[in-house]
């Protein structure tokens, strides 16, 4: 099992996670031609995805969700409440994901995870591989369930936000209306809520730690290290990356399970 993003942050955001010839993409933030173009990066054509699973209806994350499902008429699954916060047009294959149950993709198990986030029924995701094991994604919540850290105990590799620096955010460029959204219960972790959440989460065994959806205006790659590097146990300081918005990251590759 592989994994690695198109494009992480604010502008937009997606996730491609790759085990024998199961391709998914989680969310897709980005134009149909941007995310064709992104795709090549990886040495993917969009018509190699397999599905695509949805986290919440923020642009951010499904910008590019319906057309390209329209184009290559490729399966969505989202939950319900996600489905009926926006209006999408023909999606041909639409999957709606009930009380958070879990469900398979070919051989892989999709566990959606509930999150506080200002969305209508927001869910991040684990991706279970019986041969490899759990790759966990979470971005987009306020703050630290003890759900969400229970959900996240068995992971080998894992993609999380550090969305913002509190002082930055409060002395940056968003209205004060956006500044609280952001900072609140139902927006998004800052550097040190994700120090806290690691701190909780046995590390040791995670292969990969990516640290995403780090904002351009409110954060920097070095502040959100300055806050996470020094909570890692030694070993894990060689396993952490940072994505950006660009660039995402590239493929990282989880190995069996011994
Ligand atoms: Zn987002
Ligand atoms: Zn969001």
């Amino acid at each position: 099992m592989k994994f690695a993003s198109l494009g992480s942050g604010s502008s937009g955001n997606a996730t491609v996670i790759a085990c024998g010839d199961v391709v998914l993409l989680v969310d897709c933030g980005f134009g149909i031609k941007d995310t064709e173009r992104r795709l090549a990066r990886l040495g993917l054509e969009a018509k190699d995805i397999s599905a695509i699973v949805v986290t919440h209806e923020h642009s951010d994350h499904i910008k590019g969700v319906a057309p390209l499902a329209r184009k290559y008429k490729m399966p969505v699954y989202m939950t319900r409440g996600t489905f009926l916060a926006r209006e999408y047009g023909n999606i041909p294959s639409l999957h709606l994901i009930e009380n958070y149950q879990p469900f398979s993709i070919a051989h892989l198990t999709i566990t959606p995870v509930a999150v506080p986030h200002d969305a209508r029924e927001p869910a991040q995701y684990t991706i279970t591989s019986p041969d490899y094991g759990v790759l966990g994604v979470l971005t987009d919540l306020g703050y630290i369930t003890p759900h969400v850290v229970e959900a996240y105990l068995t992971c080998d590799a894992l993609l999380v936000e550090a969305n913002h620096d509190l002082d930055m955010l409060a002395r940056g460029p968003y209205p004060y209306s956006l500044r609280q959204r952001v900072a609140s219960n139902w927006g998004h972790l800052n550097n040190q809520q994700t120090a806290n959440l690691l701190s909780q989460l046995p590390l040791l065994n995670l292969q990969h730690l990516v640290v995403g959806h780090i904002s351009q205006k409110n954060n920097t790659v070095e502040l959100a290290a300055k806050s996470i590097d020094n909570i890692l146990p030694e070993p894990v300081l060689n396993r952490i990356h940072y994505a950006c918005q660009d660039e995402g990251f590239d493929w990282l590759a989880i190995t069996p399970k011994k």
